[in-house]
């Protein structure tokens, strides 16, 4: 075979950056430039990735190269099965860059700094110049968001969303937010209350085409023992994969969910896992909707008064306030972010975790939801599974390889933050102002979870105790002395305080016996 002759740009285009008009197409000339594609195996099983996540990975990836084919955009892309693949990123780019010879590498900033180290390194060793263009699917900049956190001891939400509603005039009028706040809290967050919730409208799920149901069929075979369930059905993988059946789910969530949102954003129930929630996660994270039509579209719900504004307040500050924080933490935090341990957790994660065995029924149905679907909603993993994790003291490593694996949506600038930062308060409290702690009688509160489990939120010891509110007050005994030093933690401090040593003795005892219970 004639070798190929020399091109001007290779585009290194990752499977979550699949959006033909990034950054890094800006200049694209198809005479002198290429696209470069690869699935490479390293990349499911750095972390244990479960099949869901890795099957709407690989199925993305490939609907996306075919938009690329069919715009007659030249690429070379790696499939796993490709009996050459050296299954690693850099192994390929290496191996592209001797087969085309790039006078440069270009891409849009990648969401992993493993990634960049990684794609940076193949550029030192072969000379080939890396241009690394900013990734313009999001509001801010990682240099916007790093002047912002200049000098804070402090990083908090608050002031880095307001300050993006102000610079994009996002629910503003007059410089003032429109309706005199900039939170509507006090109205959103309510439980379904015994009744249940009223009738969910079925999200909108997709039928498996040819492209996908083969990549189940290969990850089922080449990843058997990922965890996680995956089939072909519509119960079994109905994500979008592409950018037109995104815009669907986009539409279909502003119409359909977008004004119950709000209300029942926090709340949980049984055997239901999509609720009122957006489910659009895994399209914005790998890019196939931006961060500006999502906002918009919301906007406009408000404006043509389909949806309330404490509803649409409430969806903005999710997408322009937490996402754009949390990337703005990963990217201004790593490396040193992923060592963080400050409350020195170090018990192991838990095997039901992998299998939802437990008896305990709110982590029973939301691991078991997550194994099936890849997804659970903000709360479930807040309040559920990181609450636990973080009243046992797992190792927060091993908590964030198992949410990194678990969901569609996990990419590690945005899984990372919110593990390490808003769950485990691992950073010490950089991100959030106080560890997100509580007893069972939360879960309780916001789902019927209690309702079916054998043990009882309201009791801290004895045998019908619930093991998140043995745990909550276990917690509290271990780390009193830094706790007490939290002017947002002195209420609960001063609870315990006033609980008597008997109390506390059958507690630990108990919190001990649990955490026996969980050995292998
Ligand atoms: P909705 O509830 O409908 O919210 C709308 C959108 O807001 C989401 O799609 C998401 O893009 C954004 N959003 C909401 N909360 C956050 C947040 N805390 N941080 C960043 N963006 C947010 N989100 C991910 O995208 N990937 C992850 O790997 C991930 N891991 C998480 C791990 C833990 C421990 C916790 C507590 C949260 C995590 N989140 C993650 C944030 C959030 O739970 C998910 O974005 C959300 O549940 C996705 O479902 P949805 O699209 O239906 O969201
Ligand atoms: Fe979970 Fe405790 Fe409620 Fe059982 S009683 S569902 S363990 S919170």
């Amino acid at each position: 075979m004639p070798k190929p002759s020399p091109i001007r740009h290779l585009l290194v285009v990752l499977g979550d950056q699949l959006n033909p008009d990034s950054t890094a197409f800006t200049d694209f000339d198809p005479k002198q430039d290429r696209v470069w594609m690869a699935e490479v195996n390293e990349e499911s099983t750095h972390i244990w990735s479960s099949k869901q996540r890795i099957a709407l990975f690989i199925s993305a990836m490939r609907h996306f190269a075919k938009e690329l084919g069919d715009s007659k955009i030249p690429l070379s892309y790696i499939a796993f099965e490709d009996p050459s693949n050296s299954q690693s990123l850099d192994g390929e780019l290496l191996k592209a860059i001797q087969a085309f010879q790039p006078q440069a590498l270009i891409m849009t900033a990648p969401g992993d700094w493993r990634v960049l180290e990684k794609i940076k390194g193949v550029s030192k060793q072969t000379g080939v110049p890396l241009e690394i263009r900013e990734d313009n699917y999001f509001f801010s900049t990682v240099r916007e968001f790093a002047e912002h956190a200049k000098g804070r001891k402090q990083l908090r939400l608050e002031y880095w969303y307001r300050e993006l509603r102000k610079k994009h005039s996002i629910l503003m009028e007059d410089g003032q937010p429109i309706g005199g706040e900039w939170n509507y809290d006090q109205e959103n967050r309510s439980s379904f209350g015994k009744e249940g919730p009223p009738p969910i409208p079925a999200p909108l799920r997709f039928k498996t085409d040819a492209i996908t149901k083969e990549v189940i069929r290969l990850v089922n075979e080449r990843f058997a023992n990922h965890p996680g369930e995956l089939s072909a059905s519509l119960e079994g993988f109905g994500w979008p994969v592409t950018r037109a059946q995104a815009l669907l789910v986009l539409t279909d969530f502003i119409k359909m969910r977008l004004p119950l949102y709000g209300q029942f954003q926090d709340a949980m129930w049984t055997k239901e896992p999509w609720l009122f929630h957006a489910h659009i996660a895994s399209a914005l994270n790998l890019k196939l909707l931006s961060a500006h039509e999502v906002v918009n579209t919301a906007q406009v719900a408000f404006h043509q008064g389909t949806a309330p504004l404490a509803a649409v307040e409430g969806f903005i500050r999710q997408i322009l306030g937490w996402r754009e924080y949390v990337r703005g933490i990963y990217w201004t935090q790593m490396p040193s972010y992923l060592e963080r341990n400050a409350l020195n957790a170090n018990a192991p994660l838990p095997a039901f975790f992998w299998n939802g065995n437990t008896s305990m029924n709110c982590l029973q149905e939301t691991i078991n939801q997550s194994l099936n679907t890849g997804y659970a909603h903000h709360i479930q993993r807040l309040m559920v599974t990181g609450l636990y994790t973080l009243l046992l003291g797992v190792h927060p490593k091993e908590v964030h390889a198992w949410y990194l694996s678990m969901y569609v949506d996990a990419v590690e600038w945005v899984e990372l933050p919110n593990v390490i930062g808003m769950s485990q308060f691992a950073d010490g409290g950089l991100m959030a102002s106080k560890p997100y702690i509580a007893t069972g009688k939360y879960i309780d509160r916001m789902s019927n979870y209690c309702k079916g489990c054998q043990f009882k939120p309201d009791q801290s010891h004895g045998q019908d105790a619930c093991p998140f509110t043995t745990l909550y007050w276990d917690f509290l005994m271990h780390h009193e002395s830094s706790m007490s030093k939290n002017p947002r933690m002195v209420m609960q401090v001063r609870n315990l305080k006033r609980m008597s040593d008997e109390t506390k003795a059958a507690i630990q005892a108990q919190a001990k016996q649990h955490r026996l219970s969980l050995q292998p």
